[in-house]
């Protein structure tokens, strides 16, 4: 994924940063506590698409 990209990627909940995870293809806002999944190298912006993260699960 371009890192540029990922620079202007914001959060549409909050408009805050998104973290890139590693371990898998997502993009995750931490304050929010969901993860947008990336398919085919293109992250999925939407807020129905997001997928919420368990409350115990550290990032
Ligand atoms: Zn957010």
């Amino acid at each position: 994924m371009d890192p540029k990209l990922l620079e202007i990627l914001v959060c549409p909940i909050c408009k805050g940063p998104l973290i890139r995870r590693t371990t898998e293809s997502d993009l995750v806002c931490k304050p929010c506590r969901i993860a947008f999944p990336i398919q085919d190298g293109i992250p999925v912006m939407l807020v129905d698409e997001a997928i919420a993260l368990p409350p115990d699960l550290e990032l």
